[in-house]
């Protein structure tokens, strides 16, 4: 083997196993589609005014811009708000929990 050769599969093999920790971590967290939306009627949604578009909202908290996405309750890999257990929010959706992400 050449050391050009052995260097290529040197190379390949620490990619390889450069990406199986992220590989692991994707196969053990849900899919965004494993877990199924909140819905505005769900009645802790209702409580929080949960709405699945931020920029329809007319409750006094909200701000322009605030929305799932840039929650500090939200996880972007799975959907999933910390706030409603089994669910996922719609990203661009918001309620008056909504919390800077730190
Ligand atoms: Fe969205 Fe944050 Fe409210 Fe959860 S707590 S529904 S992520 S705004």
């Amino acid at each position: 083997m050449t050391e050009q050769k052995s260097r290529r599969r040197f190379l390949k093999l620490a990619v390889a196993a450069s990406t199986l920790p992220l590989l692991e971590k994707i196969a053990r967290e849900p899919a965004y589609a494993d877990l199924p939306l909140l819905t505005v009627d769900n009645p802790q949604a209702t409580g929080l005014s949960y709405v699945e578009d931020a920029t329809t909202s007319g409750h006094a908290l909200y701000k322009a811009g605030n929305n799932c996405s840039n929650c500090q309750l939200f996880t972007a890999e799975t959907g999933a708000c910390s706030l409603f257990p089994g669910f996922a929010v719609a990203p661009e959706g918001w309620c008056a929990a909504w919390m800077k992400r730190a």
